[in-house]
């Protein structure tokens, strides 16, 4: 686990947050720069850099994250969602531990930007 991971160090607990979900193996965060009314981000707590990176071993955690992101999305009476990982920096991907943007609460255009 890199020791400068901003999210290692949020799981940790070294940077303060106030996750709006935490289990064993998943925490989620609302986005410190929010491109919607809902922008959670649902991570591993497993620092796994990229989904290129993941390997089969992760495949739970990863299916575990979609029904975070439906659980909160329930929770948070979304009437639509938007799960999305970005991977790569031509994709978009600037934090480099897998984390997924669950992005509600206006009408979402496709195709994304
Ligand atoms: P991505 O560009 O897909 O890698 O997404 C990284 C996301 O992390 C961006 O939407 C940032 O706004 C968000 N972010 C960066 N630092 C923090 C932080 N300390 N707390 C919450 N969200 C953050
Ligand atoms: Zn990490």
């Amino acid at each position: 686990m890199p020791e400068a991971c901003i999210l290692c160090r949020i799981i940790k607990g070294e940077i303060p947050s106030k996750p709006v979900y935490d289990d064993e193996r998943v925490i989620a965060i609302r986005d410190i720069n929010p491109q919607a009314p809902t922008h959670i981000l649902v991570v591993p707590k497993k620092h796994i850099a990229s989904l290129a990176a993941a390997d089969e071993a992760d495949a739970g955690v990863l299916g575990e994250i979609q029904m975070v992101a439906k659980k909160l999305s329930a929770d948070l009476k979304l009437e639509g969602f938007r799960l999305v990982l970005n991977n790569g920096r031509i994709a978009g991907q600037s934090v480099d531990h897998i984390h997924y943007h669950l992005l509600g609460g206006r009408r979402l255009a496709w195709p994304p930007g």
